[in-house]
């Protein structure tokens, strides 16, 4: 039998919390299903220095760990199980998870965020957390005066290429084209630093080591040549993906597969609110994120309270 709600909240990132507290304290008595890897991509991150409030550098997970006790004492059920079914052809909205729980929703709001793209090929996984990352942020330190690889040509590409120089000795950019799709001021950045070279047409074929990476196999894609480096990291950043899968269509997405939401978190289905990485694919800051949370809240209850749901 689903759980009949006036508010359900899907994700477990900063997002996601930041809206269940709004929500809870405006007595929406919110259900939360935070899938069962919590906490998002903050779980990834070592220490947290831009988020307010916290004078020393703190570690994402456990900034997610207060966020979450945060949400709890105020009394929020979280549902440890992925969403994997959604109805929201007519209201209330429902939601199942993997495991058959469900429930039924006045008001949703979608918070579940973004993941890193991999390449893909068996031995990035293998090696992944052993040298192989998608978060130089997180990881570049472990790199000091080492030689680490960079897949990719967009912004994300040279952001992470220009923090890795401040650790390591040599950053090598491995793009599949010629040409990078980057802004022009990240290229300029990027172009100007001399711990960064280049490798134009050309993808990462296998990342070798026992246990940790100690090079990459590079293939040329023009010419079919395949070239061996020796690397300590490889860092993938070919962009994020959304987690959208569940919505299977309904809801209207951008050309990126981000959901569209206005600058008041309502997406195309009125009732529906998004908030976070879902929908945000230039900011995905764990404040920014926070703050959608808090809108896409406070708009949830502005919109029930319209309804008659008081
Ligand atoms: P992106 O702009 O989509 O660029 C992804 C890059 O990875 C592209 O160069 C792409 O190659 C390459 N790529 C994609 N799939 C690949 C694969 N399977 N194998 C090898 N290469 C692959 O993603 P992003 O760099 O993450 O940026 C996303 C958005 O965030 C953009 O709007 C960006 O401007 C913004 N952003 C801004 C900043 C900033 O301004 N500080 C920082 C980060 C991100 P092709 O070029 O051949 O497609």
């Amino acid at each position: 039998m689903a759980q009949s709600k006036k508010v359900v909240i899907i994700g477990s990132g900063s997002a996601a919390y930041t809206a269940a507290i709004y929500a809870a304290r405006a007595n929406l008595d919110p259900l939360v299903f935070g899938g069962v890897a919590m906490g998002g991509q903050l779980m990834i991150t070592s220490d947290v220095e831009n988020f307010p409030g916290f004078p020393e550098p703190v570690t994402g997970p456990d900034l997610m760990e207060r966020m979450q006790k945060q949400v709890k004492r105020l009394g929020v059920t979280i549902i440890n199980e992925y969403v994997t079914k959604v109805n929201l052809s007519k209201r209330p909205f429902y939601v199942e998870t993997s495991e058959g729980t469900s429930a039924t929703a006045e008001a949703l709001i979608i918070a579940t965020g973004a993941n890193a793209k991999w390449l893909g090929i068996e031995s990035e996984k293998r090696l992944q957390g052993h040298g192989v990352s998608a978060c130089a942020t997180c990881d570049g330190f472990f790199f000091k005066g080492k030689d680490v690889v960079v897949v990719g040509g967009g912004d994300t590409a040279m952001e992470e290429a220009n923090f890795l120089t401040k650790f390591a000795s040599s950053v090598t950019v491995v793009h599949r084209r010629d040409a990078l799709r980057a802004s022009k001021i990240m290229i300029d950045r990027a172009q100007k630093n001399p711990k960064i070279s280049w490798v134009w047409d050309s993808a990462i074929e296998e990342v070798t080591g026992n246990g940790h990476v100690d090079g990459v196999k590079i293939k040329n894609l023009k010419t079919g040549a395949v070239t061996d480096k020796k690397c300590h990291g490889l860092f993938i950043a070919i962009g994020h993906q959304p987690t959208v899968g569940f919505l299977d269509g309904q809801l209207k997405l951008n050309a990126a597969g981000y959901i569209v939401a206005d600058d008041r978190t309502r997406t195309s289905i009125e009732g529906v609110f998004a908030a976070g990485d879902v929908m945000d694919d230039r900011y995905r800051q764990a404040v920014t994120a926070a703050g959608n949370g808090c809108k896409a809240a406070l708009e949830a209850e502005r919109w029930l309270a319209e309804q008659g749901h008081h």
